[in-house]
C-alpha cells in the first residue's frame, strides 16, 4: 500500500504538471489537497512524509479519530464536508485552518460567535452548488455573491475564495460548465471589491476531473481516490448527509 501511495502521488503530480503546461500556468499555482475520508492515519502519514502538506476531512468524527496520530507531522487541515453547527467547536479544537464548505449564513454566524469567544480567526471558502443538483450542498450560484458579501462582515472569517464539487459525469464539457460558473463568480466578486474578501483560491477538481479544473483556473485540486484507492462507501454517504435524498 505504501508503494502504491508513493506511485500514485507521483502520477498526480505529473497530471497537475501536464495540465498546467497545457493551460499555460505555472504548476506552483495549483495546490494538491488530499481528501482523506475513510483513509487510515497510517496511510495519510505516508503521504505527509512524502511531499504533501494539505489534507482535508469531510466528517468531524474522522478528524478527531486521526488527530493524535498526525499532530506531530507538519501539515495543514482544511474541512470539506457538510458542517453542522454543533460541531463548530471541534473544528477549532482540531486545528482546521480553512473551512472550504461554508454554504449558509447561519453557519457563518455561529462560527463567528465561537471564534470571537476563543479570540481566533479562520479562513473560509464559499461552497457553491454549480451543478445545481438537489443532492449537493453549496449555495445556489445566484446567491453566492450575496452570501460572500454577508460573510465578509464577520471579522473572524477570512474569505479566501470559492469551492465547488461540480457535476460527477464522464461528459467533460458538462463538468467544465460547472467550473466556469465558479470562475465567473470569482471574477464578479473581485469586481465588487468587497472589504475583507480575498478571491485568490478556486478549489475545484478531483481525481477524475482535475485537468479540466486546472484549465478553468483551479488553485486547489482535491484528490482522494487517485492517491489512496477506491473507498468502501459511496460518496453520497458524505455529500448528501442530512439532505434525505
Ligand atoms: C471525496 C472528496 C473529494 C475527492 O474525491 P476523489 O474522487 O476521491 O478524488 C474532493 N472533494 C470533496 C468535497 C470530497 O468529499
Amino acid at each position: 500500500m505504501k508503494e502504491n501511495i508513493l506511485l500514485n502521488l507521483e502520477t498526480i503530480r505529473q497530471r497537475i504538471q501536464k495540465a498546467c503546461e497545457k493551460a499555460g500556468r505555472r504548476h506552483q499555482e495549483v495546490k494538491l489537497l488530499l481528501a482523506t475520508k475513510t483513509v487510515s492515519a497510517e496511510h495519510i502519514k505516508t503521504a505527509l512524509e512524502n511531499g504533501t502538506t494539505l489534507i482535508a476531512e469531510n466528517k468531524v468524527q474522522e478528524l478527531k479519530e486521526k488527530y493524535d496520530a498526525l499532530k506531530d507531522i507538519p501539515h495543514e487541515n482544511h474541512f470539506i464536508g457538510h458542517l453542522q453547527t454543533n460541531k463548530i467547536k471541534d473544528i477549532l479544537k482540531y486545528d482546521v485552518v480553512c473551512v472550504q464548505s461554508l454554504d449558509r449564513l447561519d453557519l457563518a454566524e455561529k462560527l463567528h460567535q465561537r471564534l470571537l469567544s476563543e479570540g481566533k480567526t479562520i479562513e473560509v471558502l464559499i461552497q457553491v452548488n454549480t451543478s445545481q443538483e438537489e443532492s449537493k450542498f453549496g449555495v445556489h450560484p445566484d446567491n453566492a455573491v450575496e452570501l460572500t458579501r454577508k460573510v465578509s462582515e464577520f471579522s473572524t472569517l477570512k474569505v479566501k475564495g470559492l469551492m465547488t464539487i461540480g457535476l460527477f459525469s464522464a461528459e467533460t464539457e458538462k463538468v467544465r460548465t460547472c467550473f466556469k460558473i465558479l470562475k465567473n463568480l470569482q471574477q464578479e466578486i473581485i469586481l465588487q471589491n468587497i472589504a475583507n474578501v480575498d478571491m485568490k483560491d478556486l478549489s475545484m477538481g478531483m481525481s477524475g476531473d482535475l485537468e479540466t479544473a486546472i484549465e478553468e483556473g483551479a488553485t486547489i485540486v482535491r484528490v482522494g481516490t487517485a492517491v489512496f484507492g477506491a473507498r468502501m462507501y459511496p460518496d453520497s454517504f458524505y455529500w448528501n448527509e442530512g439532505k434525505g435524498v
